[in-house]
């Protein structure tokens, strides 16, 4: 049972790019952010700092013309935080409220009471679940078995070496099409005889000479040694039960990402898949006060350095909200912390007792008057 109560005004959940550029704004901005990020976790794999932590060789932030490691830019981010007096909880949290506000969450230990919230828990690489695939030293990941092929592809051990990518939906074409540009050869293994794709980039990976189909397979395990890393695939054919080893220098999984929104089902307007809905001029969502940014809210970029830019986002519209000005919404409207809403042609203004006031200058009101 929770035992001790927080009050704070910005409240973030999530510690990858995306909530630490939140908190080092909205720290700087003196708004004495609270960060709230899930405790290391095998299991559920979670750790602090997002999908960074489980990244290597990390080339394409800006700012860094010799690259980062991953871990090492999250200690720097954090450190960031850090500096301008960001508050960290590290607990689980079990209950959002966002029915009203300050929304309420419940952790093991808190009850944290937030005027504004801002959703940043990320999106997971969905796993096969096979041997091999566990992260060093139980398994190869990190060491030929990944699921970002923007973030592994280019590094020195996939150099002209065959790699296998699984998946048949839009990031196994893209991320096998990126990957031709370094290997040697792709096969791209498929559970079916038809991908999930969209016509044109499956139409770019056909026409890659790189890129070999293997269909109705699946990777039943990853072969390698510990120094050197994978060194192939054991698959098995779906339709006769073949298995087969396939040498290859490293494996990326591409079966889709699991967006973190499972606390907000039924309160956060989401997607099919679970990717929270956010205004396309702002990081609002529909609940006023509740802003979202980073991968939990993009299915599309998925970059560190587009996380980080939602996170600052984030951070400054919650600023304004609390400074009472409009903040954009999904639905096109624009509405403010007195719960005054703006309509989308900014025709009028629709006050919370429903009262509605046209918005024009007084001059003007008073000419047609
Ligand atoms: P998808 O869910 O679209 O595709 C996942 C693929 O992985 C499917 O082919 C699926 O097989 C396969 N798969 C799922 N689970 C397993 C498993 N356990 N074993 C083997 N194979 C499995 O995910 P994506 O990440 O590809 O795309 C997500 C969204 O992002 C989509 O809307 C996509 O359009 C979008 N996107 C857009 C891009 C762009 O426009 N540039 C780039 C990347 C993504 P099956 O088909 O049999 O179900």
């Amino acid at each position: 049972m929770p035992t001790q109560t927080l009050d704070r005004e910005v409240v973030i959940i999530g510690s990858g790019p995306a909530g630490l550029t939140a908190a080092i704004y909205s720290a700087r901005a003196n708004l004495k952010p609270l960060l709230i990020d899930a405790p290391v976790d095998a299991e559920k794999q979670t750790t602090p700092g997002g999908q960074l932590m489980i990244t290597t060789d990390v080339e394409n932030y800006p700012g860094f013309s010799e690259g980062i490691q991953g871990p090492d830019l999250m200690v720097e981010f954090r450190k960031q935080a850090e500096r301008f007096g960001t508050e960290f909880l590290e607990e689980w949290i079990t209950e959002a409220d966002l029915s009203e506000r300050p929304f309420r969450l419940q952790t093991e230990n808190y009850v944290v009471n937030a005027g504004t919230l801002i959703v940043a828990t990320g999106a997971s690489a969905k796993w096969l679940g096979i041997p091999g695939e566990a992260k060093v030293p139980d398994g190869f990941g990190g060491n030929g078995v990944s699921a970002c092929a923007t973030c592994d592809g280019p590094l020195p051990a996939f150099r002209n070496r065959p790699l296998v990518v699984v998946g048949g939906g839009d990031t196994a074409m893209e991320e096998a099409t990126f990957l031709t540009r370094y290997a040697s050869h792709v096969y791209l293994v498929h559970r079916r005889d038809k991908l999930r794709a969209s016509r044109i980039m499956q139409d770019k990976a056909f026409c890659n000479e790189k890129i070999e189909f293997i269909w109705n397979t699946a990777v039943e395990e990853m072969l390698g040694e510990p120094e050197a890393g994978v060194t192939g695939v054991r698959l098995r054919n779906l339709q006769n039960n073949e298995e087969r080893v396939l040498p290859c220098a490293g494996v990326f999984i591409a079966i889709g990402h699991k967006p973190n929104t499972d606390l907000f089902k039924g309160q956060l307007d989401m997607d099919e898949v679970g990717y929270i809905k956010t205004s396309h001029r702002s990081t609002a969502t529909n609940v006023a006060g509740v802003f979202a940014c980073g991968d939990v809210q993009d299915a599309t970029y998925r970059q560190a350095v587009t996380a980080a830019g939602t996170g600052c986002m984030a951070a400054l519209d919650a600023e304004r909200y609390l400074d009472h000005l409009p903040v954009a919404m999904p639905s096109g409207d624009e509405v403010t912390i007195e719960g005054e809403h703006v309509t989308p042609d900014h025709s009028a203004i629709i006050e919370p007792d429903g009262t509605i006031i046209p918005n024009q200058p007084e001059n003007l009101v008073a000419q047609e008057d």
